[in-house]
């Protein structure tokens, strides 16, 4: 009989669940909204009603499907499948998941921090299949990755390895959402990108970033636009924010030694405009052993990562 697993990427704005079978080929995906003011027991229903709704749409034996798996926000505790406390899910404290999961559908559940789960997934059936020290890392809103040692995913005493955004390329440099300062990802995060570009408009910079924006707040994608239209300012923001991405790379590829990093998230949509600039400086920074046969490469799953990185936790327990 064909088997099959179903992925839950829980994010602070969608589920995406998905039907999985061996191959790594979805047949089915549900995606809800999340809508997650309401609190944990509303989010747990929306998860357990994409599941039900995956199955039945992908009209498949109930027996055929071996296990679940879940992409969550950490923190967590994975020993004891509790999510703790994610800043974007408001009321999630302490929360046993996996305990809620296992009762309602009587199957194994796989529980792991989300960018982990989507290292996995890329490892698995994506831009790192095959190869035993990769390295995923998501560059969005934050900076998230997850890290494959000998063919095994890192995961760390309870969980939240690799919180690789969170590694500090500056002990004095700006405010992080983590409360600490001068994290990577107050650099090189989607987010910086755009505060860079208010900052430099406050200032007085010349631009038509702010022309992009409209009414609207200032984005990252806004900043790519003025780079298109030729935009000094732009052009200068981007160069640096290869620059603080190659950094940041080089302190991965000096602490893990990977074969492969593949690059996912939102800013992977302009790949083209910083990723030269990016390899360059993360060459220039690495350790010459570190970096010499290593491969940089955009991730390959794009927005099903999640759904299928999640999925993959479920192959892991069956
Ligand atoms: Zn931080």
């Amino acid at each position: 009989m064909t088997r099959h697993v179903v992925g839950i990427d829980l994010g602070g704005t969608k589920i995406a669940s998905c039907l999985l079978d061996e191959e790594g080929d979805i047949l089915k995906k549900v995606i809800l909204s999340t809508l997650a003011s309401e609190g944990p027991e509303a989010v747990i229903g929306r998860m357990k009603a994409s599941v039900y709704e995956v199955v039945k749409q992908a009209n498949v034996d109930r027996k055929s499907i071996l296990a679940i798996g879940v992409g969550a926000p950490g923190p967590m505790d994975i020993e004891k499948g509790i999510i703790k406390n994610p800043p974007n899910l408001p009321g999630w404290v302490e929360i046993p998941l996996r305990d809620i999961l296992r009762e309602e559908f009587k199957l194994p559940i796989g529980l792991e921090n989300d960018a982990n789960a989507a290292a996995l997934g890329e490892n698995l059936y994506g831009s790192g299949k095959g190869i035993d020290n990769f390295m995923y890392i998501t560059v969005s809103t934050g900076i998230g990755g997850g890290v494959v040692v000998n063919g095994k995913l890192f995961k760390g005493a309870n969980g939240n390895a690799a919180e690789i955004g969170h590694t500090i390329i500056n002990f004095q440099g700006p405010r992080c959402g983590c409360g600490n300062m001068g994290c990577w990802e107050a650099y090189a995060s989607g987010t910086a990108l755009a505060r860079f570009a208010r900052e430099g408009i406050e200032s007085g910079r010349k631009t038509v970033i702010k022309d992009i924006a409209g009414n609207k707040d200032i984005k990252a994608e806004h900043v790519f636009t003025a780079v298109k239209q030729g935009d000094d300012f732009a052009m200068e923001l981007v160069d640096r924010e290869g620059y603080y991405l190659g950094v940041g790379l080089a302190n991965m590829v000096n602490a893990f030694n990977p074969n492969c990093i593949a690059i996912g998230g939102g800013l992977t949509h302009e790949w083209d405009l910083f990723s030269d600039r990016m390899f360059q400086v993360m060459q220039e920074r690495a350790l010459k052993a570190n970096a010499e046969n290593l491969k940089v490469v955009k991730a390959t799953l794009g927005s099903d990562v999640g759904a299928i990185g999640a999925a993959a936790t479920a192959w892991e327990i069956v």
